[in-house]
């Protein structure tokens, strides 16, 4: 399970252009809006992330109408993302320490989009072992990672908001997953349709191996279909060599897609040295889509060139533990 509350500084505050009775909070890599006068510099608080879903009791009671979701609001100007708790609505006897994860003492859980019939599909199984889940990190809570990093050369892509999609060959068994489960074949699917249309079993049959491509799933039923895409299509982010459990380099995956006529996601920077500020980072996610113009793009993905493994991604933050995470566009909401 993700941590999504935890113990926290609040790193830095700034006042806000215009407004007497707020203040810019800096808690991890996130910016937000704190009333005045709540905390001081250096003060714990509990951070929760946006996407939070908060359980209905009283200490929440004013987000109620806000269904108790904590998404990215902008207040007078100012983007806030997350919020923050004193330390006092923690139960009784809750160990105090920095980073310390409270999501499940405070009984808080992933805020999950509701699924469309078209999507959602008859489950065949849960998600198969031998592949890892698509995911990616946010950025502002990796600012030790970006110090360990800095300067490796990265390749940069476009987030899109659509709808995980792994489709997979595997001892001559094709199979199609979306985020957390594995399909039923039913054509009234929008994932085994688009896998139809673009003849993704014999394309992965063609590689000679168990392999798995992911991508994002997008179009007409999706999301909000931010993109205007008529019908729906998947772009590419992964292709997964399932016998030796490693992906496949870069290089070599965008040599693949060019060869078996498949999109893979829009690709922005193929050499980019990585910085270590996260603000910096964040700035680069406001970006208009490659997909359609004027569109803001969600966000981007970052990745080192050469693949690495950090333990320290696998312990804390869960998956495959490669350096890998996103910068999601704060315009985008
Ligand atoms: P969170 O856990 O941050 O609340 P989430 O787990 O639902 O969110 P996303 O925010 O959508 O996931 O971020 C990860 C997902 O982004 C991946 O699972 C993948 O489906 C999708 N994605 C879209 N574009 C890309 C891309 N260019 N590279 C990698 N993943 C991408
Ligand atoms: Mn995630
Ligand atoms: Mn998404």
């Amino acid at each position: 399970m993700r941590r999504l509350a935890s113990i926290q500084r609040i790193m830095a505050l700034e006042p806000i252009e215009g407004a007497d009775n707020i203040l810019k909070a800096k808690v991890l890599g996130w910016e937000l809006v704190i009333k005045k006068s709540e905390f001081a510099v250096g003060d714990f608080c509990i951070y929760c992330e946006i996407d939070s879903l908060l359980p209905d009791k009283p200490e929440f009671e004013f987000l109620k109408a806000k269904s108790f979701r904590i998404k990215t609001i902008r207040l007078r100007g100012q983007v806030s993302q997350g919020i923050c708790f004193p330390l006092s609505i923690l139960p009784e006897g809750f160990e105090i320490e920095e980073g310390a994860d409270c999501t499940e003492a405070l009984g808080i859980i992933k805020y999950e989009p509701p699924i469309p019939a078209s999507l959602a599909g008859i489950m065949k199984g849960g998600f198969p072992s031998f592949i890892p889940k698509t995911d990616e990190i946010r950025v502002q809570i990796l600012q030790n990672v970006l110090t360990k990093y800095k300067g490796e050369s990265c390749f940069i892509t476009e987030k899109l908001d659509g709808s995980s999609a792994t489709y997979y060959l595997k001892d001559g068994q094709f199979g199609v997953c979306s985020r957390n489960l594995e399909i039923e074949e039913n054509i009234e699917n929008t994932f085994w349709k688009v896998a139809k249309a673009l003849n993704i079993e014999e394309k992965i049959r063609s590689l000679g191996g168990n392999y798995a491509l992911q991508g994002e799933l997008v179009g007409e039923g999706i999301q909000y279909n931010r993109l205007k895409i008529k019908g729906q299509t998947v772009f590419f982010f992964n292709l997964f060599n399932i016998d030796t459990f490693e992906y496949v380099s870069y290089a070599d995956f965008m040599k693949l897609m060019k060869q078996l006529d498949l999109q893979p996601v829009p690709v922005l920077n193929d050499n980019y040295h990585l910085s270590d500020s996260i603000t910096e980072l964040v700035e680069m996610a406001k970006i208009k889509s490659k997909v359609q113009a004027e569109v803001w793009a969600e966000g981007i993905v970052i990745r080192l060139l050469n693949e690495k493994f950090d333990k320290w991604l696998l312990k804390d933050l869960g998956g495959h533990g490669r350096i890998s995470f996103k910068a999601i566009n704060p315009e985008f909401y």
